[in-house]
């Protein structure tokens, strides 16, 4: 895999959804919360079911920069205003723009578990969907990193519209420079993306792009050996 300028799409992703993502969105703190026996087995429940409904699919595409400030970031006709990201990212080359989905199915599961009255299933259900879309971007985020490594590039932390004060209304630039048509995802006049367990992220790319204060993606991904590695593995993202 190399860092492509055309839309890539990936599917049939040999998935791993973190259960410490699930109970996170449950609301448990790693390590100080500790759920009870009765929340364990809805837990392998639901991620049982979640397992057998989701659909990961990943489109991405690298667009080179034609501008960079303190503050914005120009690519592919877009001016995206995210705040910080010349001293967080540094001096970029290009932008990875990616969207990820686990599709519809695992949502339109947790509706007919409600309408059944089945509540805790349906909650838990609800977040292992949340957790399977983070653990996919993680994934994507990862794979990024991966062909970014042997083309001698680095690739930042993924970043998304509506989160450390990147306005969520950029979702639809984000959309231009890589559309969700491809695998399904649609963004409404609100930018909300439908399916709802959907994420759309930004990456930098460049010999010297920062990545020496993140090390979320390096706790979680997969290859072995890697002579760039910044923090052991606690985990995986893929089966
Ligand atoms: S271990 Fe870290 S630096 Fe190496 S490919 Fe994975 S995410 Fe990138």
């Amino acid at each position: 895999m190399s860092l492509p300028r055309a839309l890539q799409v990936l599917a049939d992703l040999p998935l791993a959804i973190d259960p410490d993502e699930v109970l996170r969105f449950q609301g448990y703190k790693k390590g100080i919360d500790v759920p009870d026996s009765t929340v364990l087995a809805l837990f392998d429940e639901a991620l049982a079911l979640g397992e057998s409904l989701i659909e990961p699919r990943v489109v991405y595409r690298a667009v080179g920069l034609t501008g960079q400030g303190p503050a914005v970031i120009e690519a592919g006709g877009e001016t995206l205003h995210i705040p910080a990201i010349g001293r967080l990212w540094g001096s970029l080359e290009m932008v990875g723009a990616g969207i990820c989905t686990v599709g519809a199915a695992i949502e339109e599961r947790v509706r007919e578990l409600w309408d059944q009255r089945e509540l805790p299933l349906a909650v838990m259900l609800d977040s292992v969907g949340s957790a399977a879309v983070e653990s996919l971007a993680e994934y994507a985020n990862d794979l990024l990193c991966q062909a970014a490594i042997a083309a001698g590039l680095k690739v930042t932390n993924r970043i998304s519209p509506g989160y450390a004060g990147w306005d969520t209304a950029e979702q639809a630039a984000l959309f231009h420079l890589c559309p969700g048509e491809p695998i399904g995802v649609a963004l409404n006049d609100s930018c909300v993306m439908t399916p709802g367990k959907s994420i759309s992220f930004l990456v930098g790319v460049g010999p010297e792009a920062r990545v020496d204060h993140y090390f979320t993606q390096c706790r979680r991904c997969w290859m072995a050996d890697c002579a760039y590695r910044r923090a052991p593995a606690a985990a995986t993202v893929r089966r």
